[in-house]
This record gives structure tokens, C-alpha cells and sequence, in this order.
């Protein structure tokens, strides 16, 4: 290492410090389990870290409610929990007025249920529309689902060719869609290069087409501004254990905007969207609002630890969440062009903040080898395939200072791969 490696190092331990004195989230991170630790966490953006305050109501939970009310839970105030949090999840994070948000099943669950309601109910109002359009980098769960729902329904999937350090662009979705056009399924962030969407203006493109528009809110909800009323959207899914913090398997939430709801109906019809739950009726009648939507018994420990995220949500901000989060990746992206071009590394993700999500993806054909390395020292980033590293950012939780830390770690670990310094 020469002197100037060193000057360099010792301004960006600089910068971070005064990065994070000055962070108005900054305190924020010391609400989470583990943040105390020097444990270096690049995945908030796969699986949130638990809040302390989740620790606590998952607890109260198993004594107060499961253990002392029993069975009569259900009428007291479980029956009603997933409207409720998809109500407040709603209104804090991506912008729905209520009665239109609920917390249901998985995300591939909730995405098959909306896409097929949809893709049904737009060939039922014109048998010419037959086509559900997808990108080939949407996340494989979005893709295949289409697949098999185009294949089941007798209709085809319209693939966008997308570049993988980009996504899709107006341009691109123009092209793709027209009167034959069922169903537009995009991503409002890529999962694999953090690209962000114009999800105003894509919609208006989708239902310029006559098509209706699911957006998969999976890496958005919780790390970029959303609003799902205000750019018209049709429907939305989003998964509560990325930024949201849910925990492991936490049930996603959909969105389905209220000039829709009476007209869509989904595949699954299980006693809990039936119209009259206890009814136990000879057949299904599907619920007024968004009652339909559901299916079976509501997943209610699974979406205990959620509520905490939305309430942080809140009460700071997604303004602020989301200025925090831009200049996370603008430091990272600024050590990675110090630290990790020389050695070869290339940014697959956009250099513009506007359109750039919560991470960012670095490429080099070693970082399968480098993130197993960087797992075995406690720093958790995550891989995908071919050659990308992905670096998550999340906002409430991270520091400027961890993020340094974990940079100069994946330099270190690019060296002892072979990774060479001359370039
Ligand atoms: C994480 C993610 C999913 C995950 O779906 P699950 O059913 O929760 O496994 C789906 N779509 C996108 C875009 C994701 O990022």
C-alpha cells in the first residue's frame, strides 16, 4: 500500500465520521439488534434487521394475546390486523389511502393471485388482449409466475429485453405494449442492479395501452418515495422482510386501488376472502374491498414485527429515509471507484441518484469466491450470478461508517482472490 492508499483511507474514515455525526437518521441505527456489534450488514435489502422494540412485541404477543385471549384473538382483533397494518403500511410507505392495502400471503402468492385476476379480467373485457408483458431481469419468482399464468390462462408473455445495469426505460415499454397487451408486471427497483423505475410515467404508458399495471414493490417499499394513489397505479405487491424488517418469511402486502376491486377476482377463494366469513355458505361469494384478496387463515405472529418498521417509517419520514439512502450509495459508489476499479470491479448499477434504489451491484468475475470470504469475517453482503455483488444499504440501520468498513473489506478480499492491483 503507498502513502497516498493511506491519505485516502484516512479522508474517507474522515468523511464517513462526519457523515454520520451529522446524519439526522444516524441515531435511529442503535434501535436495531446487533447495530452495537461490529458485524458489517450489506443485505438489509434481502432481510431487514430486527427493531428491539420487535424483540419485545413478538413477546408480549405470545403471553398477552396468543396465551391469555386464546381463541377469542380472533374476534377481539386479529380478524381485523391485516386491513389494519396494510391501512397504516398504506398511508406511510407507499402512498395508498385506506382500504386498499392488506398484509396476505407470500409475494409469489399475492403476485400470482393479482396478475391472474387481472390478466382474467382484462380478456374477459376484450379477447384480444392476451398479452402479460415482463422484462428478462425481473426477479425469476415475477417471471415465472407470468409463464405459468400465460400458459394456464391461454395467453403469451411479452418479454422487454433489458440491458442488467439498467432496466426498463419508456422507450422500452412503449414498444412493448398495445391492444393486444393484458397485464404490464414490472419492478419499481431491479433486484439485481438497484435500477429505479419512473413509475409515474410508466403507468401512464401501460394505461395509455388499455393495460392494467402490477408493480412489484419488493426493493422500493421502504427505501424510495412511493405513491401509489397519486401515479394511478392499478395494483401492487411488496415483501415486509426486506426494508420493512418483518423477519424471515414475513407475509407481502398488496395493493389493489379501489375502482378495481369489485371487478377483480382471484383464483385462490378460500373461506377468508369469502363475504361472509362464518357463514360457512354452500358457495363462494367474494368480500366487498379488500377481504377478496385473502385466502386462508392470516399468517398474524408473521406480521407482528412489520408494524414497528411502518410506525419508524412514520415518524421519520421517507423523504428523509430516502435522502439517507442516496447518499449511502453515493459514498459507496464513491469508495468503490477508489478502492475497487483498480482492481478490475466495475458499478452495475446507475451512477444517477435519481435513478438508483437502495444498492448498488459491483461486478467481477471473483465475487462469488470474494463474498464467501467476506461472510466468514462478518461482512454480509450477497451474491448474484454472473459476477455481481450486491451492496444493500438500508437506511435505518446502516452507517457511513460500517459502509467504509465493509468496502475496504471487499477490497481486501478481491486481493487475497488474486484480484490485480496494477489492474
Ligand atoms: C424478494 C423478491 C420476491 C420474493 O418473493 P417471495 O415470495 O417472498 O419469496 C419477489 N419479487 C421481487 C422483485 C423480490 O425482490
Amino acid at each position: 500500500m503507498t502513502t497516498a492508499d493511506t491519505r485516502t483511507e484516512i479522508d474517507a474514515a474522515a468523511e464517513a465520521a462526519a457523515l454520520d455525526a451529522t446524519d439526522p437518521l444516524g441515531p435511529l441505527r442503535a434501535e436495531f439488534i446487533g447495530a452495537e456489534t461490529s458485524l458489517v450488514y450489506f443485505d438489509g435489502n434481502s432481510l431487514g434487521r430486527p427493531l428491539h422494540r420487535s424483540a419485545e412485541r413478538l413477546q408480549r404477543f405470545v403471553h398477552e394475546q396468543w396465551g391469555e385471549r386464546l381463541i377469542r384473538g380472533w374476534d377481539e382483533s386479529w380478524m381485523d390486523l391485516p386491513f389494519e397494518i396494510g391501512d397504516a403500511l398504506g398511508r406511510a410507505v407507499i402512498g395508498a389511502a385506506p382500504g386498499q392495502t392488506v398484509i396476505g400471503d407470500s409475494t409469489t402468492v399475492l403476485l400470482y393471485k393479482l396478475i391472474r385476476a387481472a390478466f382474467d379480467a382484462q380478456h374477459a373485457a376484450d379477447p384480444g388482449r392476451i398479452e402479460i408483458v415482463v422484462d428478462t431481469d425481473n426477479f425469476p419468482t415475477d417471471r415465472y409466475l407470468v409463464e405459468g399464468i400465460a400458459a394456464e390462462r391461454g395467453g403469451r408473455v411479452r418479454w422487454i429485453e433489458v440491458d442488467r445495469s439498467s432496466g426498463v426505460t419508456a422507450d422500452a415499454l412503449r414498444a412493448a405494449v398495445g391492444p393486444q397487451t393484458a397485464v404490464v408486471v414490472l419492478s419499481q427497483i431491479a433486484y439485481r442492479s438497484g435500477f429505479l423505475a419512473d413509475a409515474p410515467t410508466l403507468t401512464r404508458i401501460a394505461q395509455d395501452a388499455g393495460a392494467l399495471i402490477l408493480w412489484d414493490l419488493c426493493h422500493s417499499a421502504g427505501s424510495v418515495e412511493i405513491e401509489s394513489d397519486a401515479w394511478g397505479f392499478d395494483l401492487a405487491v411488496g415483501c415486509t422482510y426486506k426494508y420493512l424488517n418483518g423477519g424471515p418469511g414475513s407475509p407481502a402486502f398488496a395493493y389493489v386501488a379501489q375502482r378495481h376491486q369489485a371487478a377483480l377476482a382471484q383464483p385462490i377463494q378460500g373461506w377468508m376472502g369469502a363475504a361472509d366469513v362464518f357463514a360457512m355458505g354452500p358457495e363462494y361469494a367474494p368480500a366487498p374491498g379488500m377481504r377478496r384478496f385473502l385466502s386462508g387463515t392470516p399468517p398474524i405472529v408473521g406480521m407482528l414485527a412489520l408494524q414497528d418498521t411502518v410506525e419508524l417509517i412514520e415518524r421519520t419520514g421517507i423523504a428523509a429515509i430516502r435522502e439517507k439512502s442516496i447518499a449511502l450509495t453515493e459514498f459507496a459508489i464513491r469508495r468503490a471507484d477508489a478502492l475497487l476499479a483498480p482492481l478490475g470491479v466495475t458499478i452495475a448499477s446507475p451512477r444517477t441518484a435519481a435513478e438508483r434504489g437502495g444498492h448498488i451491484t459491483l461486478q467481477h468475475p471473483s465475487m462469488r469466491a470474494v463474498t464467501a470470504r467476506l461472510w466468514t469475517r462478518d461482512v454480509i453482503p450477497d451474491y448474484r450470478d454472473p459476477g455481481g455483488l450486491r451492496i444493500g444499504l438500508s437506511p435505518l440501520s446502516t452507517s457511513f461508517a460500517e459502509t467504509l468498513t465493509g468496502m475496504l473489506a471487499v477490497r481486501d478480499a478481491l486481493v487475497a482472490e488474486g484480484a490485480d492491483p496494477t489492474g
